[in-house]
C-alpha cells in the first residue's frame, strides 16, 4: 500500500499545526506509521484519501457504536442545519436529550451539557469541590480524564509523595491536589483513605478502565471505593465518557449495580458531533449557576445540531434488543479472537463491545503491567493489519471498539486477517 496523498497531505498539515495534527495519538508516532488522512466513512469502514479502504475498530474512539455515516443521523442533522446551526438562547432539544439520558443512567437526575469530555470532568470536579468543600481529588494511574491541568497526573507512588505531571506546563501548584494511586489496589485505596479520606473532595475513576487499554476493574475494588467515599464523605465520580451507552443504556454504573454520586459523559452521546455532559443527583446539581454558585457556561453548549444526532444516537440505543445484539456479536468475535491468539504471548482484555490486545502474556491489571507489553511486536501487528485493510486503534493504550455495523461476515474477515498477520509477527 503507498499511501502517496496520505503522505503529501501530512507533510502540508506539519507545516500549519503542530505535528500535523489535532490529537496527538492520530499522528500514529508510537507505532512508527505516518497518519491516514481520512476521506469518508460508512459503517465499519473508513477511507483514506489515497482511496483505500479500512475495516475500522477506533470509531472515532469509541463515538460510533451505529458506525459512521448513519443515515437516520444524517437525516435529522440535515434537517436541524436548516434551521440554523447556534442561538446562544435555549431549544427543547436540550432537554429531550437530557431527559432521554436522566432517565437512563441510575445516578443522574439532572444533566448539564458541555462541548468535551474534558469539559464534563473539569466541570464535575468543580461541582465535587464545591459540594464537600474539600479540594484533594483521587484518581487512578493509566486512567484518562481529558486534558485539564489538574488531571495530568499519572503517577503518585506513594501516599506521602509528590505528584508528578505528564505534561509540561502545569503547574505544580495546580496538581499537589491531585493524588493518583494504582488501579485494582485495594490496599493502596484503603491506606490512602485511612491518612486522607477526611480531606477528599472526590475520587474519579473509569468504570471500566480503556485508556490504558482496556482493563477490566475488579468489582470488589470498585464496591470498596464506594464504601469508602461514604464513609469519609467524599464523592463518587465515574467518568463514563466511553462507558456511557457503551456497555448498556445505564453504562458500567448500571451493569456492575454501583452508583456514583457524579458521573460524567461524551462520545456516543454526541452522535459525532463534540457533546460532553455531567449529572447527578438534583441536590448536588442545585450547586451549579444559576441555581447555585458553581460558575460553568459555554458559549456553543447544547449545540442543536449537535443535539439532534444525541437524540437519535440514544433513540436508536434504546430499542430493545440494541445491546443484546451487539453483545451477542461482540461475544463471538471475541471468543474466535481469543482463539486465534492463544499461546501467542497476547492477553485480551474485553467487556462488552470494547476490547484491547497486549502483546504481554502476563495477566494485566494496572497501567504498570501494560507498560510492560512489547510495542515493537504490537506495532507489527498494527502496521500489518493496516496493509490489509484493518484500522484498529494505535496503540495498546486504548480501546478498540465494535459497532452495530460490523456485521459476522466484516468480523470474520477481520479474524482471518489477524490470523495471517499473527503468523508473520
Ligand atoms: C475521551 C475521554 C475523555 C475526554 O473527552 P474529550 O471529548 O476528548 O475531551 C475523558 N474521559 C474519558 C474516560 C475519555 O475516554
Amino acid at each position: 500500500m503507498q499511501r502517496i496523498l496520505s503522505e503529501k497531505a501530512y507533510k502540508e498539515a506539519c507545516k500549519y499545526i503542530p505535528g500535523g495534527v489535532n490529537s496527538p495519538v492520530r499522528a500514529l508516532k508510537s507505532v512508527g506509521a505516518s497518519p491516514l488522512f481520512v476521506k469518508s466513512a460508512k459503517g465499519a469502514y473508513i477511507k483514506d484519501i489515497d482511496d483505500y479502504e479500512y475495516i475500522d475498530y477506533c470509531g472515532s474512539w469509541g463515538v460510533f457504536i451505529l458506525g459512521h455515516a448513519d443515515k437516520h443521523i444524517q437525516k435529522v442533522v440535515n434537517n436541524a442545519v436548516k434551521n440554523g446551526t447556534s442561538y446562544g438562547i435555549p431549544t427543547v432539544q436540550e432537554t429531550i436529550l437530557a431527559k432521554i439520558i436522566c432517565e437512563s443512567v441510575p445516578s443522574i437526575e439532572k444533566v448539564r451539557f458541555v462541548n468535551s469530555g474534558t469539559e464534563a470532568v473539569m466541570s464535575a470536579i468543580r461541582l465535587a469541590r464545591a459540594f464537600t468543600s474539600r479540594d484533594k481529588i483521587l484518581k487512578f494511574d493509566g486512567c484518562y480524564h481529558g486534558h485539564a491541568d489538574h488531571l495530568l497526573v499519572s503517577s503518585g507512588s506513594g501516599v506521602a509523595q509528590l505528584s508528578q505531571a505528564s505534561s509540561a506546563g502545569v503547574p505544580q501548584s495546580f496538581i499537589n491536589n491531585t493524588i493518583s494511586l494504582p488501579f485494582n489496589n485495594i490496599e493502596k485505596l484503603e491506606e490512602f483513605f485511612r491518612n486522607e479520606g477526611c480531606e477528599l473532595a472526590a475520587v474519579i475513576i473509569e468504570p471500566v478502565a480503556a485508556n490504558m487499554g482496556v482493563i477490566v476493574p475488579d468489582i470488589k475494588f470498585l464496591q470498596r471505593i464506594r464504601e469508602l467515599t461514604k464513609q469519609y464523605g467524599s464523592l463518587l465520580i465515574f467518568d463514563e465518557v466511553i462507558t456511557g451507552f457503551r456497555l448498556g443504556t445505564g453504562g458500567a454504573q448500571e451493569r456492575f449495580n454501583i452508583i456514583p454520586d457524579i458521573t460524567t459523559l461524551g462520545k456516543i452521546i454526541g452522535g459525532g458531533f463534540p457533546v460532553g455532559a455531567y449529572g447527578a443527583s438534583a441536590e448536588i446539581m442545585s450547586l451549579i449557576a444559576p441555581d447555585g454558585p458553581v460558575y460553568q457556561a459555554g458559549t456553543l453548549s447544547g449545540n442543536p445540531v449537535a443535539m439532534a444526532a444525541g437524540i437519535q444516537t440514544l433513540e436508536t440505543v434504546l430499542q430493545q434488543g440494541f445491546y443484546e445484539d451487539i453483545e451477542l456479536k461482540s461475544k463471538y468475535f471475541i471468543k474466535e479472537l481469543e482463539n486465534i491468539i492463544s499461546n501467542k504471548g497476547i492477553t485480551m482484555h474485553s467487556v462488552g463491545s470494547m476490547f484491547t490486545l497486549f502483546f504481554n502474556g502476563k495477566e494485566i491489571k494496572n497501567f504498570e503491567d501494560v507498560k510492560n507489553s512489547d510495542n515493537q511486536r504490537f506495532s507489527k501487528f498494527f502496521n500489518q493489519l493496516l496493509e490489509n485493510g484493518v484500522y484498529i486503534s494505535p496503540s495498546q493504550f486504548e480501546a478498540n471498539f465494535i459497532s452495530v455495523a460490523h456485521s459476522k461476515p466484516i468480523l470474520n474477515k477481520t479474524l482471518e486477517i489477524v490470523e495471517n498477520v499473527l503468523k508473520t509477527i
